[in-house]
């Protein structure tokens, strides 16, 4: 790629970063190699201490997967970017690379569950601690901010309820605490949101969801300044959840079709929402598309759509929710989100069901709460598809 101009998205996420072998292959190759060998006993050794760059150890880093790392790194315009297992490895990865007994993660109320146990059970055993405020008030991050606080986190949209967080004035926040300002951006993906251009320093995918796109493999990223990277890297190089090889390379196909894909999903979930709302056994609906959404004209700014997530309540409770779950019959009963295939779940009894009662209440999860990951498939499919339980 020539690199005398910016070039878009789309072509970046099919083209970015590649090289090509003494085969001059047209496709990504797929490199399946634990480990690399050196010309000579001084290559070696220079390698190992980083003065030359090449590969070694697939624990450390791997064609495909630098190729990966390189391509994700262009879409969220950013200088690094370091792979790894999953978007929970990635998470940890963050945490190890950067924090000590005695710092302060400050963080969204209704985050993804996993993040939060994280957070809670495990971390605060090392002597890290946290605590969680309103994401959508930036006034709430900055009187909950402690001289300890050494993280600020965020997700957005937040899941189920599709809640935004103004990624510019809480990144204001954190900068005049020094703290490092982090956004997981797997709701939406860069294709709608690139929040390091909005004042985050470090972003944070599992590309498990919208990257792979189809459902096929884990993975999971840390996109940020090579500053800021570079710590989270030793500790990936060191401990080993790292992105396979495999998964690196079926990850890239996922990348190319990228841009195509969400403007689908937004497409799709933008039309179901609003067609959702016209259903009298629907009480309310959370889509961040919508003009009824209270943040619509943020989310506008932030996000270049709505992404593929859509929930909603209904007027009958859990058994109306289970109900309408239970008639569907092309839409697949699955938590996961971000595929290709629309999934339906209830946030209540599954993704949220091990949060207390009082905690649900808090986080707005009621019993009539139905969320749909929305899918390519035809729109008047999906339409029909609920309209049977509803
Ligand atoms: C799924 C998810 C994760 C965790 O990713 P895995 O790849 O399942 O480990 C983190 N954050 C959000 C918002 C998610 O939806």
């Amino acid at each position: 790629m020539s690199e005398e101009f910016e070039y878009h998205l789309d072509t970046l996420a099919v083209r970015a970063g590649q090289e090509r072998s003494q085969f001059g292959e047209h496709s990504e190759a797929l490199y399946l190699s634990s480990s690399f060998v050196a010309d000579n006993a001084a290559q070696a050794a220079a390698r190992f201490t980083g003065v030359e760059p090449g590969f070694i150890y697939s624990r450390f880093t791997n064609p495909t997967v630098s190729l990966f790392q390189e391509r994700l790194a262009a879409l969220e315009g950013a200088e690094a970017a370091v792979a790894t297992a999953s978007g929970m490895s990635a998470i940890l990865a963050l945490c190890m690379g950067h924090l000590k007994a005695g710092d302060h993660i400050l963080a969204s109320q209704g985050m993804f569950g996993a993040t939060m146990q994280l957070f809670n059970n495990w971390l605060s055993r090392f002597g890290v601690t946290a605590s969680y405020v309103d994401a959508t008030n930036p006034a709430a991050w900055a009187d909950a901010v402690k001289p300890e606080t050494k993280l600020f986190y965020l997700e957005t949209p937040s899941n189920p309820l599709t809640e935004i967080a103004d990624i510019a004035a809480i990144s204001a926040v954190a900068k005049r605490h020094g703290a490092i300002m982090v956004v997981d951006n797997c709701f939406c993906s860069p294709a709608l949101q690139q929040p390091l251009k909005l004042g985050a320093d470090l972003v944070i995918h599992s590309a498990t969801k919208y990257i792979d796109g189809q459902g096929r493999v884990l993975g999971g990223a840390v996109v940020g300044s090579k500053a800021l990277v570079e710590p989270v890297y030793q500790f990936l190089r060191t401990a080993g959840p790292t992105l396979s090889a495999f998964n690196a390379w079926v990850l890239l196909k996922g990348l190319e079709t990228l841009g195509i894909r969400m403007k689908a999903h937004c497409d799709n979930a933008l039309a179901l929402a609003q067609w959702l709302e016209q259903q009298p056994a629907v009480a309310k609906v959370y889509y961040p598309g919508l003009p009824s959404h209270p943040q619509h004209e943020l989310a506008k700014r932030q996000q270049s759509g709505g992404g593929g997530v859509v929930s909603f309540e209904l007027h009958g409770g859990q058994p109306a929710a289970w109900k309408l779950i239970d008639s569907v019959r092309l839409m697949s009963r699955t938590a996961n989100l971000g595929d290709v295939k629309t999934t339906i779940t209830h946030p209540y009894t599954t993704t949220h069901g091990r949060l207390t009662p009082e905690a649900k209440a808090t986080a707005g999860i009621r019993e009539g709460l139905v969320r749909i990951s929305v899918g390519i498939e035809h729109i008047d499919d999906l339409k029909r598809d609920l309209q049977l339980g509803l």
